[in-house]
């Protein structure tokens, strides 16, 4: 099979879901580039998409995305679809309506009902699995950077510049942001409040748990008031790997380091969209926060000079010990658990890579891909309430 680009992994827009808000984004502009002479657009909304929309922008992209053409949108909750993120365009152009089903897979990815390859774009890699990489690398004598710098081009490190670019700008407005998130929870913004705590307690400015969380509640707060952030591997995660850069930086790793860094956590990432999924309808937190752990905890082993087996088992054990975990996000808002949620696994990711240093890698019973796919029937058995529906969990507790 192959794997496509691990650009699709670190995708630059706005929040708060890339299943949800940017997904559906780029379904509306793909529709507006496929057909001529639109006369009117109608978008129908199903599964996780219709029961979470609101909370999530949907409607509010979907306008934006066609303010010149008349259009309305339909919230349809009772209709089962194959996928949990199912969109239908209904396309009346001047002499012809057609109708096109769009699905948001994760990460703001989208395909065609139809031609599931028309939108997605094509396989770069010609391994699949983390074992095959790993084989393949070991027995080349290759960094996993190396790695990708052979299948995407060396223009990949600047690629990366980017997206730390905006991961660090997101952090900065973040870390100066006061007042409220968007939405009716009225939930505060924290990581000023959380910084200027810290001076003042006994912790202390240099204390590094505290500085990883509030790095991770600047970014996924940024995400929730729909600022521009880079999914990693989703919006809802997006604030994972910035705890984990603002930690590397504590250590005095280099940005080149962080950036070469980026690109290994992207490999392990879509190593877990294209065996799994990165989509909290699909398969639950898991496969969000749980793989955003295990990419940030790949990226702290490679940046640390780790040997290959480390890395691996450092994500291996990250992903192992997030199965099972659920998406119930209170009202639909990506904010209640998402964003304490993402400060907690960026802890937890370093935590993996200590854990990957002192265990012996001569008695490893799971491997990556065996965790990739626990997650991936895990996610498949789920109730549909503990998956993007807010029907169940904190989401029906709190409300
Ligand atoms: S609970 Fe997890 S998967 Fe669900 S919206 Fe929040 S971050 Fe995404």
């Amino acid at each position: 099979m192959g794997l496509r680009s691990i650009k699709e992994i670190f995708i630059t827009g706005h929040g708060p879901s890339s299943s949800h808000t940017m997904g559906p984004y780029f379904a509306s502009q793909y529709i507006l580039k496929k057909y001529k002479d639109v006369k009117s657009i109608e978008v129908t909304l199903y599964g996780s998409l219709a029961l979470t929309g609101k909370g999530h922008l949907t409607d509010f992209i979907i306008d934006k995305a066609l303010k010149d053409v008349p259009h309305k949108i339909i919230f349809n909750k009772k209709t089962k679809t194959k996928h949990p993120n199912t969109m239908t365009f209904k396309v009346t152009t001047k002499d012809k309506t057609f109708s096109e089903n769009v699905i948001s897979i994760g990460g703001g990815s989208i395909v065609t009902v139809d031609n599931i390859n028309e939108i997605a774009s094509k396989n770069i890699y010609p391994h699949t699995h983390m074992s095959e990489i790993m084989k393949y690398c070991i027995s080349h004598d290759l960094s996993f950077y190396d790695y990708v710098v052979a299948h995407e081009g060396k223009e990949i490190f600047n690629y990366f510049k980017d997206v730390l670019k905006v991961m660090d700008e997101a952090y900065d407005r973040g870390l100066k942001a006061e007042g409220y998130l968007p939405g009716k929870l009225h939930v505060k913004r924290k990581a000023k409040a959380m910084y200027d705590a810290m001076e003042e307690t006994t912790l202390g400015l240099n204390d590094v748990a505290m500085n990883v969380a509030i790095a991770s509640f600047a970014v996924a707060e940024e995400n929730a008031s729909g600022g521009i952030i880079v999914t990693a591997p989703t919006c809802g995660s997006a604030g994972v790997l910035p705890g984990c850069i603002k930690y590397l930086r504590m250590k005095h790793v280099t940005d080149d380091n962080i950036i070469k860094g980026l690109a290994v956590a992207g490999l392990f990432g879509i190593v877990c969209k294209m065996n799994a999924s990165v989509s909290g309808a699909e398969c639950g937190c898991q496969a969000e926060i749980g793989v955003a752990c295990s990419m940030g905890a790949a990226m702290i082993a490679f940046c640390f000079g780790k040997q290959i087996e480390d890395i691996v088992q450092a994500a291996e054990i990250a992903l192992e010990h997030s199965l099972g975990l659920t998406c119930d996000p209170v009202e639909g808002y990506v904010q209640i658990p998402c964003i304490e949620r993402c400060a907690i696994y960026a802890i937890k990711a370093i935590n993996a890579v200590k854990l990957a240093i002192v265990i012996p890698n001569d008695d490893i019973h799971v491997s990556y891909d065996d965790s990739i796919k626990t997650m991936y029937q895990t996610g498949l058995d789920m109730n549909k309430k503990y998956k993007e529906t807010s029907l169940g969990g904190l989401a029906e507790i709190i409300k």
